[in-house]
């Protein structure tokens, strides 16, 4: 039996999300079939294979290049019926869901999201959900012959031991009614790194006082390659664009590295960061309820520690 694994990519490159999904498939067991669309070099698809990919098939179409929800379903479909996968795994994102829910329905499969566990095929095929925004888990059963597994980012380790995986071309028949929306531009929001992909998040709330003092911010997070987020009542107020809000009621992340900067750490907060896998929070307040989340903590004013930090980092490159 083979798994097949929907590999997502931007601007050529496998996304990291995608890497723990064929990381997730290559553990259980089976041959790993990934499956990219759009254009992305042969070279990028067959390092997947690093990762535990057996064979990647490729739409190297370059119809297919902008996250094409309806025809990426149809051709995943397509692709579970040529190598005879009952089983789908991908990664949770705002790409996967909506791709996900759509092939679902065309192949009559059963679907969990956000999964954090391997199956438990001992007595069925049972695996762990994480709910309520990180703060329980729920165990499914995934009944009927087809399965789709969504999985949770940063849940996974890579596996990194693995040889290239051969590339093949996959032509699927994709209707054109399958392009009814097509993106005539783009603009990319402020900021290098988009905070719902990024790694590395650098938030800052309102213990930084007003939009001036953002400077710092940024330039922390462009010596670590983050992405900036901020606190609700900070774009509220206009200091930051309202696309940086963390949070509950606003972006969730899942970085591997999340500093939050004057921000208190209200459950609101919390809701968009906690499946964070490590959380720095640099706070004047040593009773700040965010240190209860953090795996570190500086407990001082952001003003004197940001720019150390900023130093510190400077002089390690
Ligand atoms: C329905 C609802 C939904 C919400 N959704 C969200 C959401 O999605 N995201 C969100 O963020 N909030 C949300 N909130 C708001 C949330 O409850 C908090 O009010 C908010 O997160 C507080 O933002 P803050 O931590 O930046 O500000 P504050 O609570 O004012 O905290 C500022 C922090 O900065 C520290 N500080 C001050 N000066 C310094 C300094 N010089 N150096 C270091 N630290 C300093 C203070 O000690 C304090 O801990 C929501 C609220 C409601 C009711």
């Amino acid at each position: 039996m083979s798994i097949l694994v929907f590999v997502e990519t931007d601007e050529g490159k496998v996304k990291k999300s995608s890497l723990e999904a064929v990381s997730y498939a290559a553990a259980m067991g089976d041959e790993v079939i990934a499956l990219a669309f759009g254009t992305v070099d042969s070279a990028e698809l067959a390092a997947t294979g690093k990762n535990g990919a057996n064979k990647v098939l490729h739409v190297s179409d370059s119809k297919l290049d902008q996250g094409n929800i309806q025809a990426y379903a149809t051709g995943i479909a397509a692709a579970m019926e040529s190598t005879g996968s009952s089983i789908l795994v991908l990664a949770k994102s705002s790409l996967g869901d909506p791709v996900s829910a759509r092939v679902a329905i065309k192949v009559g499969a059963s679907l969990a999201s956000n999964v954090t566990s391997l199956p438990d095929t001992s007595d069925g095929f049972k695996v762990t959900r994480s709910i309520y925004t990180g703060k329980a888990f729920a165990n499914v059963s995934l009944n009927g012959d087809k399965k789709i597994i969504a999985i949770k980012k940063n849940a996974v380790d890579l596996k990194e031991d693995g040889g290239d995986a051969a590339v093949e071309a996959f032509s699927p028949e994709i209707p054109d009614s399958d392009f009814g929306v097509t993106i005539t531009s783009q603009e990319k929001a402020t900021g290098d790194v988009l905070l719902p992909e990024a790694d590395i998040v650098v938030s800052g709330g309102r213990g930084l006082k007003g939009p001036e003092n953002w400077g710092m911010i940024e330039e922390l997070a462009k010596l670590l390659g983050a992405a900036t987020g901020c606190s609700k009542p900070v774009s509220d107020v206009g200091w930051r664009p309202h696309h940086e809000h963390v949070g509950q009621t606003g972006v969730k992340v899942s970085p591997t590295l999340y500093v939050a900067v004057g921000i208190s750490g209200a459950i609101q907060h919390l809701a968009g960061v906690n499946s964070s896998k490590v959380i720095v929070v640099i706070n004047k307040d040593a009773e700040a309820p965010f240190f209860k989340a953090a795996d570190y903590g500086i407990a001082g004013d952001a003003f004197e520690v940001v720019p150390k930090l900023i130093e510190a980092l400077k002089s390690a490159n």
